[in-house]
């Protein structure tokens, strides 16, 4: 199961959800924390470091003596990360994606990829709870290699919580590419409704399940609760506005170890996303069977909506 929690807009109460979510499952769970511009899932779980890795991705090097300035790299390149101008070209290594295509394209075989960091992913022990995070270098602004690199380290046997980036952009689009369901965090407040629309297109678009949380529950209006009616989106939980709440976030403790009362709620949403994400995980499991029957056509067999790979990850 790899479930994502994602928000249209920061500061909805995403990490939150996250954490407490995480502590509401008894056998082993992991956490991802995809926010790799400013993660702080760490601030809330206290546990054992278990390793750090740095992640670099390959940035094309240009040998001055090889290349005749043909300019086909400057061309290729769909970013700008590398340009001629009937000359050795000039290589901007923070816009490059590290596709490598520059060099396969290059005739005089003039350019090689070196590595460039970006940043490390972190791995931490918190009882059951393996914290895996992504942390940007400084002045890096390319984070999906970063994200990827993050849910390269995902076991699939093990549930998985990835807690994305706000937004609704090329990382929160990483983040949340091969989950199997979404739960959106959003305010009842029209900035809530406002970015919580965006991020709706945005799962419909990537044909994940979805459902919504509502946090700080008294404040605002009723507009994003109407439109959760009329799009039929199911409201998994709501938080009420309790100031003890926030006063606990800002102690940097779980809501449901400091308000137990609350222990409830995350229960539900718990066991709510659980039988979501196995309702997929079954129908999924369905097109495999049907897909794996012996078939009697003399068509392909293939089937586009194949389980994840690796690679979906
Ligand atoms: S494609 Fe190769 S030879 Fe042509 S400009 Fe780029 S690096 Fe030089
Ligand atoms: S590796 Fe890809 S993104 Fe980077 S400079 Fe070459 S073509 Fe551009």
């Amino acid at each position: 199961m790899i479930l994502a929690v994602a928000s249209g807009k920061g500061g909805t109460g995403k990490t939150t959800v996250s954490v407490n979510l995480a502590r509401m499952f008894d056998s082993a769970v992991q956490l991802l924390d995809c926010d790799v511009e400013e993660p702080n899932a760490h601030l809330f779980l206290k546990g054992t470091p278990r390793g750090e890795e740095i992640v670099a991705i390959p940035v094309p090097q240009v040998d001055e003596s090889l290349c005749d300035g043909c300019g086909e790299c400057g061309r290729f390149c769909e970013f700008h990360a590398i340009v001629s101008y009937g000359t050795v070209p000039l290589v901007f290594p923070e816009m490059c994606h590290g596709c490598g295509g520059c060099a396969m394209v290059c005739p005089k075989k003039a350019i090689r990829e070196v590595d460039n960091r970006i940043g490390i992913v972190q791995t931490t022990q918190a009882e059951n709870i393996t914290l895996i995070q992504g942390r940007l270098d400084i002045g890096v602004a390319m984070s999906p290699p970063l994200i990827r690199a993050v849910k390269a380290r995902l076991l699939k046997a093990v549930p998985a919580i990835l807690d994305a980036p706000p937004g609704t952009s090329c990382p929160v689009i990483a983040t949340l590419r091969g989950a199997d369901f979404v739960v959106l965090v959003t305010e009842p407040t029209p900035f809530g409704l406002h970015d919580l629309k965006l991020a709706v297109d945005m799962v419909r678009e990537l044909r994940i399940p979805f459902g919504v949380v509502v946090n700080r529950v008294g404040i605002g209006d009723d507009r994003v609760h109407v439109f959760c009616g009329n799009e039929k989106i199911p409201i998994l939980l709501e938080i009420p506005d309790d100031r003890r709440i926030a006063e606990a976030y800002s102690r940097g403790e779980l809501i449901v170890e400091a308000l137990p009362e609350y222990r409830a709620h995350f229960e539900r949403l718990r066991e709510a996303v659980l039988e979501r994400t196995s309702t997929v995980l079954r129908g999924l499991a369905g097109v495999s069977a049907r897909v794996a029957a012996p078939s009697t056509s003399a068509g392909p067999t293939v089937d586009s909506r194949r389980m994840k790979t690796d690679a979906d990850l």
